[in-house]
């Protein structure tokens, strides 16, 4: 298959679930024209304060559940809830697998804001060995991760009784994917996010180290037992326009939000997104193993869709800074996964898709370089 890249966009065809139409424009671009022309931002906050106020606590309890890294966009939604909408969130965090400094930092800073906070951290014996056994088998470190995220503010939710529950975008809309009806960019669905966000079912993760016990913190809630206890999921990009530039703007005026100490996130431009984890620069390098393109790509595409940059301008800066090598926390990464680094590059270049890449003089080079 040959690589094309959106010609607004950077976004090649190799990202899973995106669609390009004729004139190779993908579906995250037209729905930036949606959002940029067609839809009546003014109505939608009317109809996001409809759905609130029969939520709104009156005794005191927590109306809703925020799940939260303490990155900018999570923390703005939060910020705005509590002190914008007069809401009353509790936070939750799925504990990142490398915790950094400044995503600590960041956390504190907003529960001195005034904020309510729990934070899950899962069995590291079990999750260390998930976290090397995917990468080895998935070239994905975070498969069990990202299982856990999704899956612990819902069992906070049941527990709590706590019903509403505010994610910050719909990827698939707003990202380029699948989107299944009108109503999956306005409210969690479910079952969308069993199949594509955890894509395997942690129960079958039982091995030699594993037992089923151990699978509690992945394992999401039973969909009717959900569903009974009336817990429902918005995303916030739905009712309020979506920039990653401006959550930063906006949460940066609140608090005295910490960014990257060297300047720029490795692999990428910006210095103010996922800065929580030091899993991440593996996590986003390997995505440029397996589909062409990494976290710079990512990010660039995502500005110029909000009308924050060229497409010239952001071609330069992805081919300056597009797939780094993961050599910041690289110590701490091999020693998380118990592997040496010949190991490790190994298994990295085990996961090159061979219809991305071709090998010439002992140098790996993407077949289709963006263009
Ligand atoms: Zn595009």
């Amino acid at each position: 298959m040959k690589i094309l890249y959106c010609k607004k966009c950077l976004m090649p065809n190799s990202r899973p679930r995106i669609e390009f139409d004729d004139n190779q424009i993908c579906n995250a671009c037209r729905h930036s024209d949606d959002k940029y022309l067609n839809i009546d931002w003014k109505k939608r906050k009317e109809e996001f304060l409809q759905l609130i106020e029969p939520f709104r606590s009156n005794n005191g309890s927590w109306d809703c559940i925020v799940p939260w890294s303490g990155g900018k966009d999570s923390s703005s939604i939060a910020h705005k809830l509590k002190f914008k909408f007069g809401m009353n969130p509790l936070l939750v965090t799925f504990s990142p697998q490398l915790p950094t400094e400044i995503g600590n930092l960041n956390r504190e800073e907003m529960i001195q804001a005034g904020f309510d906070h729990i934070f899950f951290r899962p069995n590291q014996k079990i999750h260390r060995h998930l976290s090397r056994r995917f990468f080895i088998e998935r070239g994905n470190q975070k498969i069990a991760w990202d299982a856990g995220v999704n899956t612990i503010p819902i069992q906070v939710a049941l527990k709590f009784q706590i019903p509403l529950i505010f994610y910050a975008e719909h990827g698939e809309s707003e990202y380029g994917g699948r989107v299944l009806d009108e109503t999956s960019g306005k409210m969690r669905n479910f079952t969308e996010v069993l199949e594509h966000q955890i894509g395997d079912d942690p129960r079958n993760w039982v091995d030699d180290v594993v037992t089923f016990t151990d699978l509690s913190p992945y394992i999401y809630p039973d969909i009717n037992d959900i569903s009974k206890a009336g817990v429902t999921a918005f995303y916030f990009s739905y009712f309020f326009k979506w920039s990653m530039l401006e959550n930063y703007e906006y949460i940066k005026s609140k608090i005295n939000f910490h960014t990257h100490p060297g300047g720029r996130t490795l692999g990428t431009i910006t210095n103010f997104d996922s800065l929580d984890d030091k899993s991440d620069n593996l996590y986003y390098y390997m995505q440029f193993i397996k589909f062409g393109f990494g976290r710079a790509i990512r990010d660039i595409s995502r500005t110029i869709q909000n009308n924050q940059m060229t497409r010239e301008k952001g071609f330069e800066l992805a081919i300056k800074y597009d797939g780094e090598y993961p050599d910041e926390y690289l110590d701490d990464m091999l020693d998380y996964l118990s592997l040496g680094i010949d190991e490790f590059n190994d298994i990295i270049d085990k996961h090159r898709n061979p219809e991305i890449w071709k090998k010439e003089n002992d140098e790996w080079m993407l077949r289709y370089p963006l263009e």
